[in-house]
C-alpha cells in the first residue's frame, strides 16, 4: 500500500511538470510574435528602427518598429517583437546611453524610442507566472480526480490506508436470503444473538466463541452467511480475503492484520471476516525449502491478535475455507476458531428453497415446478442454482419472452452442468459415429444394471470438452452408495470405452475422464470405505506435502500394502469393464439402433431409450416422430389453405 502511494504522488509530480511545461511552451509558441535577440534589439536601436518599447514586467520587453504596420495607439496590445532582458534598469540605461541623452533629457537624436513603463509589481509578475499558477491549478485537479476515483472504487465502504479491508455498516443481507442450511442457521443465530445482547450473556458467564469457521466446498454460501450474521446483528462488517494477506515484501501481511483488528476494536462490537483463510492459515513448517516467512509472519500476528481480545469485547472473528483439514492446529485451538459450523452443499429440500429465494424477482411460467428441478439438479451448490436462474432468464430474453418456461430451466442446467452448448463446432462423421457408441455404450450399461442412475438424455452434440454426454439421474436421494452400487456405476463409466472396442476395434482418447473418474472411485472403495478383500481398514492417509509452490502426496502405506491397494484397485476396474463388455455384446443389436438414432436425432430421451429397449426400430421411433409433427403442422394449416 505504502508502494502504491509513493508511486502515485510521484506520476502526480510528474503530471504536473510536464503540464506546466506544455502551458509554458504553448504561451510562448502562440503568441506569434518574433522573438529577437538583445544584441539584435540594440543593433536596430542604432539603426533607429525603434518606434517605441514596453516594459512588462522586468525581464520582457514589447516592442514596435518604426513603418510598423500597427498603429502606434494599439501599441503595447500588439506588438512587432519582444526580447528578454536581465532587467528593465540595465536596458533603459542602454538606450538611454545610445541615444546620447544629454542630462536635461532631450535626445540627442532623433532615435530615441518612446520608452513606456508598466508597473512591475502588479500585471507583469502575474504574467509571468501565469504559466505557474495554471500548472497548479490543473494538477491540482488532476490530484483531486485521482482522489475521487479511488473513493469511488470502494463505493459504499470505508477503506484503511494499510489494510485491505472493506468496512460495510448496514449490510443488508438476512437470515431470509440464506434458503436451506437449516441447522447452520440456528447455530449462527446464536452469535447474532450474542453480538446483539453480549451483557446477557456475559452476566451469565457463557463462554462465547471468539472465532467461528465456515467449512465447506466453494459456492456453498459461506460469503453469505457470514455477511447475513452481520446483517441480522445489525453491526458493522469487516472483510477481507486470506490472498491480501499475501503480499511481495515480508511484514505487510502482518502489519494489515494488524490494523485490521485496531479498526475493529474501535468499531465494537462488530465482525471481522477472513474469507479463503486457507491461503493464510496453511499448517506452518509443512513447507519445504523456505520462503515461507512472510505467510508465517501473517499468521502468528493473527493468532496474537485473536488472542489480544476479550470474549465480552464485541468482536468475533469468522473465516471461511473449503479446507479445514490443511489448517495450521493452532488456529482451531480453543480460544481461536473453536467452533466450526460445515456448510453442506444443499439437499433436495435446500435446492428448492434457494430456488425460490432466487426466483424472487424473476418471471416464471406456470409450469415450472421447483420440486421437479430440486430433483434433477443434486449436486448443485447455491452459487449454481443462482446461476442457472440467470442462464434460463438469459435464454427467455434470448428468445424474446416476458416469462422464464421449463425448457429455459432445463437447457439452463446443461449449460451449468457442461459449458455452452457447442452447436457450431465441426464434427466429422468418424468422430460423431465413435461418440455415438462411446455414449450409447454409457446409456445401455445404465439401462440394464438396476443400480445405475436412471438415463435421461443421450447426445452427441458437443458441450465444453466433452464430445457428447449421457445425463442421468438418481433414482432416489440416498446419501450412502452401497457396494453394488458403486460397481455398476463404475461399469457405467466403463462403458462407453467397451463400446469403442467392441465396435471399432480400437479404443480412442474419448473415455480418458471415465478412466480417471471409475478409477478414482474403485480406489476409494479399497482404501477409504473398506470395500475389498484387504478389510475395513482406512488405508487412504495420503498426507499432502508443500513443496514448494505445489503440494505433493505422501503415502502412510508400506510398499507391499500399496501394490496390494493397486492390485484390488485393478481387480474391481477389470472386473467392472468385463461385464461392461458383455452386456453390449448382448445388446448389440439394441446399441446399433441407438446409434441410428442418435445419428438422426443427435439428442434422445428416456423415452426413446425404453422404446429402443422394447425393441423398437430406430426407423420406426423415427417416422412415429415424424408422423407427430406431420400431424402437428396439418392441424395448423389455415381452412383456406394459404401458406
Ligand atoms: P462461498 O463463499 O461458500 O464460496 P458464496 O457465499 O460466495 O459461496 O455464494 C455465492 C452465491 O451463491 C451467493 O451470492 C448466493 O447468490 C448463492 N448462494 C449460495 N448459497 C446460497 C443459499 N444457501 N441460499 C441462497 N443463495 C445462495
Ligand atoms: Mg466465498
Ligand atoms: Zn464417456
Amino acid at each position: 500500500m505504502k508502494r502504491v502511494n509513493i508511486f502515485k504522488i510521484v506520476s502526480i509530480i510528474l503530471v504536473i511538470i510536464a503540464i506546466g511545461l506544455v502551458i509554458a511552451l504553448m504561451l510562448g509558441a502562440f503568441d506569434g510574435t518574433q522573438e529577437i535577440t538583445y544584441d539584435e534589439f540594440l543593433q536596430k536601436l542604432q539603426q533607429g528602427e525603434i518606434s517605441a518599447v514596453y516594459f512588462s514586467g522586468n525581464f520582457k520587453m514589447s516592442i514596435l518598429f518604426k513603418g510598423s504596420e500597427i498603429p502606434a495607439d494599439k501599441f503595447p496590445d500588439r506588438v512587432d517583437a519582444y526580447c528578454q532582458i536581465s532587467s528593465r534598469t540595465l536596458a533603459s540605461d542602454d538606450i538611454l546611453r545610445l541615444c546620447k541623452v544629454d542630462e536635461a533629457g532631450a535626445p540627442e537624436n532623433a532615435n530615441l524610442p518612446k520608452m513606456i513603463f508598466d508597473d512591475p509589481s502588479s500585471g507583469s509578475i502575474w504574467t509571468s507566472l501565469l504559466p505557474m499558477i495554471l500548472a497548479l491549478v490543473v494538477g491540482g485537479i488532476f490530484f483531486f480526480i485521482i482522489l475521487r476515483q479511488n473513493a469511488g472504487a470502494n463505493n459504499k465502504a470505508m477503506s484503511f490506508g494499510n489494510t485491505k479491508a472493506q468496512m460495510t455498516k448496514n449490510i443488508k443481507v438476512r437470515f431470509n436470503d440464506v434458503a436451506g442450511a437449516e441447522e447452520e442457521k440456528a447455530e449462527l443465530q446464536e452469535i447474532v444473538e450474542f453480538l446483539k445482547h453480549p451483557q446477557k450473556y456475559t452476566d451469565v458467564g457463557a463462554k462465547i466463541p471468539r472465532g467461528v469457521l465456515l467449512v465447506g466446498p466453494p459456492g456453498t454460501g459461506k460469503t453469505l452467511f457470514a455477511k447475513a450474521v452481520a446483517g441480522e446483528a445489525n453491526v458493522p462488517f469487516f472483510s477481507i480475503s486470506g490472498s491480501d494477506f499475501v503480499e511481495m515484501f515480508v511484514g505487510v501481511g502482518a502489519s494489515r492484520v494488524r490494523d485490521l483488528f485496531l479498526q475493529a476494536k474501535r468499531n465494537m462490537p462488530c465482525i471481522v471476516f477472513i474469507d479463503e483463510i486457507d491461503a493464510v492459515g496453511r499448517h506452518r513448517g509443512a513447507g519445504l525449502g523456505g520462503g515461507n516467512d512472510e505467510r508465517e509472519q501473517t499468521l502468528n500476528q493473527l493468532l496474537v491478535q485473536m488472542d489480544g481480545f476479550e470474549t465480552g469485547d464485541g468482536i468475533i472473528v469468522m473465516a471461511a475455507t473449503n479446507r479445514a483439514d490443511i489448517l495450521d492446529p493452532a488456529l482451531l485451538r480453543p480460544g481461536r476458531f473453536d467452533r466450526q459450523i460445515y456448510v453442506n452443499v444443499p439437499d433436495v429440500k435446500g435446492r428448492e428453497a434457494i430456488l425460490k429465494v432466487h426466483s424472487r424477482n424473476k418471471p416464471l411460467a406456470g409450469d415450472i415446478d421447483f420440486k421437479t428441478i430440486a430433483r434433477i439438479t443434486t449436486g448443485f451448490t447455491g452459487a449454481d442454482l443462482a446461476n442457472l436462474l440467470n442462464e434460463a432468464a438469459i435464454l427467455a430474453a434470448r428468445a424474446n419472452r416476458k416469462v422464464i418456461i421449463m425448457e429455459d430451466i432445463l437447457e439452463g442446467i446443461n449449460k451449468v452442468i457442461m459449458g455452452p452448448q457447442k452447436k457450431s463446432r465441426v464434427v466429422t462423421a468418424t468422430d460423431k459415429r465413435i461418440t455415438a457408441y462411446h455414449e450409447s455404450g454409457h446409456a445401455i450399461v445404465a439401462k440394464v444394471l438396476e443400480n445405475c442412475d436412471d438415463v435421461q438424455e443421450v447426445s452427441i452434440i458437443p458441450r465444453g470438452m466433452a464430445a457428447g454426454y449421457t445425463l442421468t439421474r438418481p433414482k432416489n436421494e440416498d446419501s450412502h452408495y452401497t457396494k453394488a452400487e458403486l460397481n455398476d456405476t463404475i461399469a457405467m463409466m466403463l462403458g462407453g470405452r467397451a463400446a469403442e472396442e467392441i465396435v471399432i476395434k480400437d479404443v480412442t482418447t474419448g473415455a480418458s475422464n471415465d478412466i480417471q473418474r471409475a478409477s478414482s472411485l474403485a480406489r476409494r472403495m479399497v482404501t477409504e470405505w473398506g470395500m475389498s478383500d484387504l478389510g475395513c481398514l482406512y488405508l487412504g492417509g495420503d498426507q499432502e506435502v508443500f513443496v514448494g509452490k505445489s503440494w505433493g502426496t505422501h503415502s502412510n502405506n508400506s510398499e507391499e500394502m500399496n501394490s496390494k491397494i493397486d492390485n484390488h484397485v485393478k481387480t474391481i476396474i477389470d472386473d467392472n469393464y468385463k461385464r461392461a463388455i458383455e452386456i453390449l455384446t448382448t445388446y448389440h443389436g439394441v446399441m446399433d439402433e441407438m446409434v441410428k438414432l442418435l445419428f438422426e436425432k443427435e439428442t434422445i430421451y428416456k423415452e426413446e431409450v425404453d422404446k429402443l429397449f422394447e425393441g423398437v426400430p430406430a426407423e420406426k421411433i423415427l417416422s412415429d416422430a415424424k408422423g407427430v409433427t406431420e400431424k402437428k403442422e396439418d392441424d395448423e394449416i389455415p381452412p383456406e389453405g394459404k401458406r
